[in-house]
């Protein structure tokens, strides 16, 4: 994730490199000053005169430049957060199908939020002002030693020790933005369970002890957020100290260099300008030091979260599906729980297959191997005799689509959701509706093809999502189409409609789960295979 922030290293440089600008001149706008304060008591008018033309040209070109600097921080800032947010994104749709599954997706949703957010002002602007307050220090030193190369000394000592605390001090505080980002994750698993679960929350009286749960989870991250302020309190102040401390023993050296006439009237204005140059940056950058180095523990966690631990190199294309599915004495478990064991059969290209069995006897699951989005512990699965393990997900996603239960829309047209927009010739999309079952709902709507669905499907009935989802399968023409419990929330007879086009679709493989079984379509398939006791027959 690091990487992805330091992709905008270039506009980081522009940024700092405007801000060295604009620090020179601020500079030489008080080593002006000096010189004119300097030329006054003496009374040289013309240099005098020289020296104020010089102050008034900088003072001018300081406003453009801070102008400049503003917008090229704040570019760099955007390009940087873009960076990571795009490479985030880039890196959840390459996790394999199974690791994703595995984790509650609130997780990624609090990475995206809580943990960016953090890294954002912790770790991106802090960057950019820790690298200002560097040039911002070196600038007012060399100002100061300009006048007197003694203060110059004295500044660097400065300077080391503040980085030395800083940096041992900040220890702490990278634990705690850990454990506070752990808790982040919980809060909006926590949170995302409880609005899906509104109606069963409110039906059953579960209020107030979901109330008081939202409580405590909500005080825990408080109470850290506060445990985390507190420290950053104390390394301030601790700070602040260090840095009053020099501060004082800056201007003692100095009232003892003008008592002993080293430093003029205009050389000790311009050090005591420049001190605030000099110590302010030191008080930022420590401050914002220790932010930049506890953000390390969030970038471990990022990773972690999107690294695939499972990476075989598929290294086949599958161009067509041309005869058969074979399993070979497959299992599989989840970690220790086996749920199928010994499984072996054949699925020829075009023919039509119902499975059925118990619930939790593992049809699910043998769909997800022949998705693959599982693959077999034990065994193979062979697609016109290569390994399926060894055929690219991509290519062989193409030849497979999925009607599922639970049926995702997007918040866009009727037509979108079933083209999920890709080009159709007008004939095909109109045939899959009408094999779908959907055309009549289509003509009771006004806008037809155009009407909008909300929400995911808020206004329109679980029975036309299906369809939708069927029309899906049917306008992509895929080799294979998958259904798991794809009729449950459809009426029987539009079901049975469905089912029946389903089983004429001719050089199609259909491989339907469903516990919805009508004794008419039954016969119709090819084979049924029954899923129980860890084995398939
Ligand atoms: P079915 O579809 O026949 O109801 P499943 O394939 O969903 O059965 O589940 C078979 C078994 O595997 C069940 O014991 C279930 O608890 C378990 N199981 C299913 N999915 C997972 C998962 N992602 N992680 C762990 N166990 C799982």
């Amino acid at each position: 994730m690091k990487k992805l922030i330091w992709k905008a290293t270039p506009f980081l440089v522009l940024a700092l490199g405007v801000a060295l600008f604009n620090l020179i001149i601020e500079g030489m706008i008080t080593i002006y000053l000096m010189k004119i304060i300097d030329t006054a008591i003496s009374g040289d008018r013309t240099l005098l005169l020289e020296f104020v033309k010089k102050l008034l040209f900088m003072a001018i070109i300081f406003l453009p430049s801070g102008i400049l600097l503003s917008y090229t921080k704040g570019l760099y800032k955007v390009k940087a957060l873009t960076s990571m947010k795009k490479g985030f994104i880039d890196k959840v749709f390459h996790k394999n199908i199974n690791e994703f599954q595995k984790d509650n997706n609130a997780k990624y949703v609090s990475s995206l939020t809580n943990d960016m957010n953090t890294i954002e002002t912790n770790y991106v602007a802090a960057i950019y002002e820790v690298g200002y307050n560097i040039i911002s220090f070196i600038v007012g030193f060399i100002v100061i030693a300009y006048v007197n190369i003694y203060a110059l000394g004295l500044g660097i000592l400065i300077g080391a020790i503040t980085t030395v605390i800083s940096i041992f001090i900040s220890k702490p505080l990278q634990k705690h933005q850990k454990h506070r980002s752990d808790l982040f994750e919980g809060y909006t698993t926590y949170i995302k369970e409880v609005l899906s679960a509104f109606q069963i929350i409110k039906a059953n009286n579960l209020d107030t002890k979901i109330q008081e749960e939202f409580y405590k989870k909500s005080k825990d991250i408080q109470n850290k957020g506060y445990v985390i302020d507190k420290i950053q309190t104390y390394i301030s102040s601790v700070e602040g100290l260090i840095i009053k401390l020099s501060f004082v023993s800056l201007i003692g050296a100095v009232v003892f260099m003008t008592i002993k006439g080293d430093l003029t009237f205009g050389g000790t204005i311009l050090i005591l300008n420049n001190m605030e140059k000099v110590l302010m940056p030191l008080m930022t950058f420590s401050e914002w030091l220790p932010k930049v180095l506890s953000v390390k523990t969030l970038f471990n966690k990022l990773d972690e979260i999107l690294t695939n631990h499972y990476n075989y190199d598929e290294t086949i294309n599958l161009e067509s599906f041309g005869e058969s599915i074979e399993f070979n004495d497959v299992a599989f478990s989840y970690e220790n729980n086996e749920v199928l064991k010994d499984v072996n059969f054949r699925i020829n290209k075009g023919g039509k297959y119902l499975v059925v069995g118990p619930s939790g006897g593992g049809k699910s699951t043998l769909l997800k191997l022949l998705r693959k989005y599982f693959i077999p512990n034990k065994g193979d699965i062979l697609i016109d005799g290569e390994n399926l393990k060894d055929i690219k997900k991509e290519s062989y996603f193409n030849h497979i689509s999925n009607v599922e239960q639970q049926v995702f829309l997007f918040e866009d047209t009727i037509r979108n959701n079933i083209t999920l927009y890709k080009n159709y010739n007008e004939e095909d999309i109109l045939s899959a509706i009408e094999k779908s079952g959907l055309s009549d709902f289509l003509q009771s709507l006004p806008e037809g093809l155009d009407t909008i669905i909300l929400d995911n499907g808020k206004n329109i009935s679980g029975g036309e999502k299906s369809r939708v989802a069927i029309a899906r399968g049917l306008l992509r023409k895929t080799d294979i189409i998958f259904l798991d419990e794809a009729f449950a929330s459809l009426d029987s007879s539009v079901a049975r409609e469905i089912e029946n086009t389903l089983l004429s679709l001719e050089g199609i493989t259909v491989i339907n789960v469903s516990h919805v079984i009508f004794k008419e379509t039954k016969k119709r398939y090819d084979k049924v295979f029954v899923v129980k006791n860890k084995l398939v027959c």
